[in-house]
């Protein structure tokens, strides 16, 4: 503790206890383990007692397991003129800011993908980690943000909730590579997660736009729990009464509608504001259909990982808003229409998500249609939808395999 307090005195660190003594790193291959067999491995003897011989030998085993048999040569020093690392300059020229970096010149890409099997379990932030690891092991090179958080250009669509299939998700990527869609699907194809199927994909034109403007609506398959009747939920989405639930939640995820309650605790009555939102699934749902038993087959059933055991359960196909306010998610269209007890034992998966109206849907990786759409919208002179690819200069999308 003393030389520890005199150490911090003097702004020094501790080395790491299991390095070698007055060695600035451990050994990076086994010609160098070896080497130094006989130096002393740093320990503050804080009870632990390691064995530090077994410690060297531990290294050497994994040194040659990765082949690592002789030191690594130094890397070249790039020829230009660019600043060397700021790890290699002085301490003064460190403290300067970097200089900013030259905008790279980058494509957009849009990209369809399933989200099936193990993977439904994965977070929607940890998918979000995950998947530029697969670019970067399928050789892309993401374009980045600039400015002091430099983040991958991705856009995603709506999150899915944890342990919810999806046959169609999408992505808009901003890669410096210049790849036909079919080539990008192929090495993405090669390099994926288990349960990631890249589909398709499309280049994007400048004028094109992102997805979060381009999305309007979600397709949901949710199977119900044995017993339950579908029509009966079905007569009351026909019937126009609101549907009301409440999303249950602390003040930072579900909000409070700021009406006022009283909770009793212990003996006394505490006055505060109700916690959780008032949803009225109504304004979100679009369309609720009785999925077709011929359609739901075996295979796609697999593919969801939906069990053929057990009673016939009703499958219903939910079309709901995607927007950026409030939307109603399946589980709750599934309360509002058939009571909270048929929440307990639902499946759900994102059959589809599209853009455009509910009675006339398009595939956001159609980018010719949506482009006539934006151009209809803002009541331009209508062009031949060949005309307004070419003045785009973006080429048609790749659908490389069916999403069913
Ligand atoms: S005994 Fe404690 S200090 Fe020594 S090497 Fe093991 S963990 Fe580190």
């Amino acid at each position: 503790m003393l030389k520890e307090y005199r150490r911090a005195l003097k702004d020094r660190l501790s080395p790491p206890c299991g390095k070698p003594y007055k060695k600035l790193l451990h050994p990076s291959s086994v010609e160098a383990a070896e080497a130094g067999r006989k130096d002393k491995l740093i320990c503050y003897d804080c009870g632990v007692a390691c064995d530090l011989g077994a410690m060297k030998e531990e290294r050497l085993y994994f040194l040659r397991r990765m082949n690592a048999w002789s030191p690594a040569a130094p890397a070249p020093v790039p020829a230009t003129d660019e600043p060397p690392p700021s790890s290699l300059l002085p301490k003064r020229a460190r403290s300067r800011p970097t200089t900013r970096l030259a905008p790279q010149i980058s494509l957009r890409y849009r990209l369809r993908y399933t989200k099936l099997g193990r993977v439904v379990f994965l977070g929607h932030l940890d998918l979000i980690r995950h998947l530029p690891r697969v670019f970067r092991r399928a050789g892309l090179e993401v374009a980045y943000s600039a400015g002091f958080h430099p983040k991958p250009e991705l856009t995603f669509a709506p999150a899915l909730g944890l342990g919810v299939a999806s046959l169609d998700e999408l992505i808009d990527i901003r890669l410096v590579d210049d790849l036909s869609p079919a080539e990008l699907v192929a090495r993405l194809q090669e390099k994926t997660l288990d349960g990631v199927s890249w589909l398709g994909a499309a280049r994007l034109g400048d004028g094109d736009r992102p997805l979060g403007r381009v999305l309007s609506n979600a397709t949901y398959l949710v199977r119900l729990p044995a017993g339950v009747d579908a029509e009966s939920g079905r007569s009351l989405f026909a019937g126009s009464n609101p549907l009301i639930v409440r999303r249950q939640g602390d003040d930072g995820d579900g909000g409070s509608d700021g009406a006022k309650v009283t909770h009793q605790v212990g003996p006394r009555l505490v006055r505060g504001v109700r916690l959780g939102r008032t949803i009225d699934v109504r304004s979100s749902l679009l369309d609720v259909q009785l999925y077709d038993e011929q359609l739901l087959n075996r295979a796609l059933r697999a593919r969801l990982s939906w069990s053929e055991e057990g009673p016939p359960r009703s499958v219903v196909a939910l079309r709901i808003r995607v927007s950026q306010d409030l939307t109603a998610r399946p589980r709750e269209v599934v309360e509002a229409l058939w009571g909270r007890e048929a929440t307990a034992d639902i499946e759900v998966a994102r059959l589809g998500l599209q853009s455009g109206t509910a009675a006339d849907p398009v595939d956001p990786l159609d980018l010719e249609r949506l482009r006539e759409m934006v151009r209809l919208a803002s009541h331009h002179e209508p062009l031949a939808v060949t005309e307004a690819a070419e003045l785009s200069g973006s080429p048609p999308s790749v659908q490389v395999q069916s999403s069913l």
